[in-house]
């Protein structure tokens, strides 16, 4: 047998019903946009996060005050993520892309896990600030941002979604074409 290289992380990409031909429909060139924007940059953004054999990525609104969202199933057999699209910047979006696959690559490295409602990072139990919390009080918002998973992906959000930007705006516009 001869070397090769590990597999790439193989990527998923759903539209929602809703934004291709319902209610959400003035939101479909943006999910349009972040279609192929994964798919032909994948290779390149697949080699930045450890990731899972496949990934997931639903683009859909998501009710309530969350933008984002990153999930590993209860085996860890399954791994998606999920963006809602209505933002009121393209940057925005890149932003949440790279903050929900830097959750991707905190639970396949096993640096982040769930455990009974608790969480372990970097192997110490740490309280988890649930999100239903958030909505209170701007102290538990806080402190669900600054929880160390929360600060990272954030981090990593910010600069992933500076440096691709340029990129991401070239696929703008191109309504109707789905890679
Ligand atoms: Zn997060």
């Amino acid at each position: 047998m001869k070397d090769c290289e590990p597999n790439q992380a193989r990527i998923k990409v759903e539209i929602a019903t809703s934004i291709d031909y319902g209610n959400y429909k003035a939101h479909k060139a943006i999910a349009v946009q972040i279609n192929n924007f994964i798919k032909l940059n994948w290779s390149k953004i697949s080699k930045e996060f450890k990731l899972p054999d496949l990934l997931t990525v639903k683009i859909r609104p998501i009710k309530g005050s969350f933008v984002g969202w990153a999930r590993q199933s209860a085996g860890g057999k399954q791994y998606s993520i999920e963006i809602d699209p209505r933002r009121s910047t393209p940057k925005q979006i890149l932003d949440t892309l790279f903050h929900e696959l830097t959750h991707i690559d905190q639970y396949v490295s096993g640096r982040l896990k769930h455990v009974n409602g608790a969480r372990i990072w970097l192997g110490s139990l740490v309280p988890e600030v649930k999100k239903y919390a958030v909505h209170s009080s701007q102290k538990n918002l806080d402190k669900y941002r600054n929880q160390p998973w929360e600060a990272e992906a954030r981090r990593v959000g910010g600069e992933k979604s500076e440096e691709y930007m340029a990129v991401f705006n070239q696929f703008a516009g191109v309504k109707g074409l789905r890679l």
